[in-house]
């Protein structure tokens, strides 16, 4: 097993590559430790949690809320947690979200660790010290910044992932690859989806650079005044259009990559090439490229950004694959990219 350490301002964190539950007694105290769960995973690992107590909350970003934080708080409170006790998120983002952020209000903080177990959660929600839950349709609106302890990310867990999923977790590898690194995106586009899910070296291989890309650019700018902007690409319009049409979020993320590299041709010189080069790459992995949407819903939602400062929003564009820059774009700029994306059908 693999560890890297990672240090941010505001602490360290261990990422371990490798086989996850033999090594959990390792790290800590299992007398003391609470596992955070959804339903999903519950079921398929029954067995390996069978010695845990575990904590289930239900599966899905729309429980990803105050209500079901409290939930998970009353009980830790029954089963008699203080605060010396572990907690462990064990599943994709929404659990790792929740997790963390419980973890860090719970008697003012308790230490916690991650397990993710989907793609996505692997490859980006799992790090960067951001946790939170949504409020209404406005994505993570409450939250914290802390880091847990540790990160095991053990590919075992992909076996039984959905393909959905896969697609998912790979618009977030896409993106990745598309602010970052030029030659990463032509790594992804000289292999297909089923070769990731049956090579389990490439597979391996394709979450170490994302983490890399992730880590390294989140370790630099911690509290997200620079460079870690740049993870937003796609997430402008991606997060307003995810939870007012119920898409999964690597669903979202990929149309708002594409309405945003729209805006890009036209306002940072993406070559239509490259744009096009992109489109492709997530159409391969199963990914949205367009979607029906009502402009004016969406306006109202995109309005609310916190990256709005009077008739300017701020945005990631691209100048070419792997290249990317943050500009204050003219509100009515944005609005004009959603349209064509509409008429982009
Ligand atoms: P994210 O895509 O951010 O990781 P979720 O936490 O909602 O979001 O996970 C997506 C879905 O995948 C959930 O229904 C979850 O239960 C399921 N899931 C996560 N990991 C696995 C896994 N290893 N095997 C099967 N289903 C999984
Ligand atoms: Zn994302």
């Amino acid at each position: 097993m693999e560890k890297i350490h990672i240090r941010y301002s505001s602490g360290a964190v261990d990422h371990y590559f490798g086989p996850a539950f033999d090594r959990l007694l390792s790290l800590c105290d299992w007398e003391n430790l609470f596992i955070i769960t959804d339903k999903n995973i519950s079921r398929l690992y029954r067995k390996q949690l069978e010695r845990y107590r575990v904590i289930e909350i239900e599966p899905g970003e729309m429980f990803k809320n105050q209500q079901t934080a409290d939930k998970v708080i009353l009980s830790l409170i029954e089963l008699g947690a203080d605060r010396q006790s572990f907690i462990i998120g064990l599943g994709g983002g929404v659990v790792t979200d929740l997790t963390g952020y419980v973890a860090s209000i719970y008697k003012r903080g308790v230490k916690f660790g991650f397990v993710p177990t989907s793609l996505l959660a692997m490859v980006d929600a799992a790090m960067g010290g951001k946790n939170g839950v949504d409020v209404g349709l406005y994505k993570n609106m409450v939250g914290t910044f802390r880091h847990p302890d540790w990160i095991i990310i053990d590919p075992f867990f992909l076996h039984t992932l959905p393909d959905e999923e896969w697609s998912n977790g790979f618009a977030e590898i896409i993106k990745h690859a598309v602010i970052h690194d030029e030659f990463h995106f032509a790594e992804l586009e000289s292999f297909e989806l089923t070769e990731f899910k049956k090579q389990k070296d490439l597979i391996n291989s394709m979450i170490h650079r994302s983490v890399s890309i992730k880590t390294g650019i989140t370790s630099n700018d911690e509290f997200e005044k620079g460079e870690r902007k740049l993870l937003n690409f796609g997430h402008t319009i991606g997060h307003a259009i995810e939870n007012k049409y119920n898409l999964s979020h690597g669903h979202a993320i990929s149309i708002g990559m594409v309405a945003e590299a729209l805006l890009s041709t036209r306002m940072a010189g993406l070559s239509q090439q490259d744009f096009e080069r992109l489109e492709q790459l997530l159409e391969k992995f199963n990914l949205p490229v367009n979607f029906n949407f009502d402009v004016d819903d969406i306006w109202k939602l995109l309005l609310a950004d916190k990256k709005i400062e009077g008739d300017e929003i701020s945005i990631v564009l691209l100048k070419s694959i792997g290249e990317p820059m943050i500009r204050n774009v003219p509100l009515r700029e944005l609005r004009t990219s959603l349209q064509q994306l509409n008429a982009n059908k």
